[in-house]
């Protein structure tokens, strides 16, 4: 990989740790738990998203605004009408958002409401978005294309930091395969790669993975065993209702436990799961 200049390590341990909001950053020995809904629907149900996180250790809310729907008949998100429940979310939760955008015009909409922009699987190679991004100063959330090697994967992260912004955090979200037990195949080696080869952090995405909430824990658990940064799992408050990967989605309650088992995995392999009470004192001060 000659031509990865700027998400190469300079040294064995170089490891870089990204800023996204006062009390949540990712790379560092605390974990990055995102969380959320596949797509924000409503003002009720992200309500009831921020008030049951909030006292969980997820440190990031998710929530699409834009979907990338494989059917154009299939509800596509939102848009711009959605950033007033954004706001409404990061206040009560006191947490950094994360949503998708697919092009300039959903950046100009959605810059200044959002934390972090997810550059989603299907446009990882979509060289112009990924220079879009790369000439602002927001951290980047790129995951791995459908069928994408980690050569093309670093690659895309190198589009986004030759612009002059290097917050890139990679994720692993799964890959095709031949078996429709799950909807994707987790690539856990791709973590070890992509942590040898770059100093940049990256999480997992176990939930696109594996398309089918009974599993998402087991992956979840050894995605932080393995080294992984952290981890971004959607759920709703009525997983069934969910619009878009209903089959997917974990009950907010069921989130927030997975979420909490995590501490022991963390703390063997040198890691802790986010600081809950330090964020509400912080909240409430
Ligand atoms: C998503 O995060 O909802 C999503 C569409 O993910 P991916 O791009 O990995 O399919
Ligand atoms: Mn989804």
């Amino acid at each position: 990989m000659l031509e990865a200049k700027l998400s190469r390590k300079k040294h064995k341990d170089h490891k870089s740790c990204l800023d996204i909001s006062r009390d949540c950053s990712v790379g560092g020995e605390e974990l990055l738990l995102v969380g959320g809904p596949c797509a924000i629907e409503d003002n009720q149900q992200m309500h009831k998203v921020a008030q049951v996180l909030k006292n969980s250790p997820v440190n990031a809310i998710r929530g699409g605004l834009f979907k990338p729907r494989t059917s154009p008949y299939s509800f596509q998100g939102l848009g711009a009408d959605g950033l007033g429940i954004v706001e409404q979310t990061k206040n009560i939760s006191g947490m950094p958002f994360i949503s998708e955008i697919m092009s300039k015009e959903h950046i100009d909409i959605a810059i200044d409401h959002i934390d972090v922009m997810q550059i989603g699987s299907r446009n990882m190679q979509n060289f112009e978005l990924l220079k879009e991004v790369g000439r602002t100063n927001k951290p980047v959330l790129l995951k791995r294309g459908l069928s994408a090697t980690l050569e093309e994967m670093i690659l895309a992260a190198e589009y986004i930091m030759a612009e002059g912004n290097e917050k890139v955090i990679l994720c692993e979200r799964g890959i095709r395969s031949y078996d429709p037990s799950t909807r994707n195949v987790l690539d856990l080696g791709a973590v070890a790669v992509l942590k040898q080869m770059t100093h940049l952090p990256v999480i997992v995405d176990p939930s696109h993975a594996a398309g089918r909430a009974d599993i998402i824990p087991d992956l979840a658990r050894a995605a932080i065993a393995c080294g992984a940064d952290g981890l971004i799992i959607e759920a709703h408050p009525e997983p069934e209702k969910s619009v878009s990967d209903a089959k997917q989605a974990l009950s907010l309650e069921e989130l927030a436990e997975l979420m909490r088992s995590l501490d022991g995995i963390a703390r063997a392999v040198g890691r802790k799961i986010p600081d809950m009470n330090r964020r509400l004192a912080r909240a409430a001060a």
